[in-house]
């Protein structure tokens, strides 16, 4: 399978078709309308063509998969608004999708100690495009711009592990290396919501999904004791989920942590800091 039909599928599967995180679609309409396309040329056209079929075929088996494995399934609306939404994400980034020219490319950083002795290794996948001579290493996120830009020094560490992996256990050039953050930015949702073909193209236009990565391997190291030192305090079982105030507080975009993380967070009916905060919310 082409490289760009894997970066596809992968979008599909990192979106994970349900509810969650989904607009609900404006009233009265069950698409977007019209998509504005994103191809140069005539082979690019044809190739979007051939792309979207792929994406509706790879879309259904996806859903059908989720609502079989789930039990759960979405309204005709909204599962059309789903699709909708993973068409957007390969019109906005199919130009780096043509070019991505690996795919998954998994690494690990075997056979660390932490501080307590205990071994693990850190793995992780990124996408690989190489192009004019010149390698750029990409990390796939469902985060948005703006969580991504308010936390960079986090990516940084995280990516940089990566780029160290590559370049030193795989012996392997690296000239950049960048976040693509996939989550609808609000323009673009509320882009969507209107339904107009000429809006979502505007704001499909000002969307930048792609932050660059300050390229740096020297606190490599430093990243990997954390990393031990997390190890460490679970097996120690020192981990204790954040309190409740903290949980209210408005981070980017306006989002409470508890919208951003804990909603999606599957230790969620366990967690006393979730279960007070519903309480209070539901009294
Ligand atoms: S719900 Fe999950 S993410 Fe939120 S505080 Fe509890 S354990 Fe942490």
């Amino acid at each position: 399978m082409k490289p760009s039909k894997q970066l596809a599928e992968k979008l599909l599967s990192k979106r994970r078709v349900g509810a969650r995180g989904l607009q609900k679609p404006a009233r009265n309409k069950s698409s977007v309308g019209p998509l504005p396309s994103a191809a140069g040329n005539i082979k690019e056209a044809s190739e979007d063509a051939d792309m979207e079929t792929f994406i509706r075929t790879a879309f259904d088996a996806n859903y059908e998969r989720l609502r079989f494995e789930s039990g759960h399934s979405l309204s005709p609306e909204l599962k059309e608004t789903a699709l909708q939404q993973a068409l957007l994400y390969w019109r906005r980034l199919s130009n780096i999708a043509r070019r991505v020219t690996e795919t998954e490319v998994h690494l690990t950083l075997p056979s660390q100690k932490t501080r307590q002795e205990r071994p693990f290794s850190i793995e992780g996948v990124v996408d690989i495009v190489r192009e004019d001579g010149k390698t750029i290493m990409y990390d796939l996120k469902t985060h948005d711009t703006d969580a991504v830009r308010a936390d960079l020094a986090s990516y940084e560490r995280q990516l940089n592990i990566y780029a160290y992996i590559w370049r030193q256990l795989r012996s392997q050039s690296l000239d950049q290396t960048a976040v693509i953050a996939t989550a609808l930015p609000e323009a673009v949702r509320q882009a969507i919501e209107s339904g107009d073909g000429e809006t979502i193209q505007s704001a499909l236009a000002a969307w930048d999904p792609v932050i660059e990565i300050p390229f740096a391997t020297d606190h490599v190291e430093a990243t990997v004791r954390d990393f031990g030192d997390v190890v460490d305090a679970i097996e120690d079982r020192k981990f204790a989920p954040l309190l409740p105030a903290k949980l209210k507080k408005r981070e980017t975009r306006n989002e409470t942590f508890a919208t951003r993380v804990c909603r999606n967070c599957d230790a969620r009916f366990s967690c006393d800091s979730w279960r007070c905060l519903k309480q209070r919310f539901e009294a």
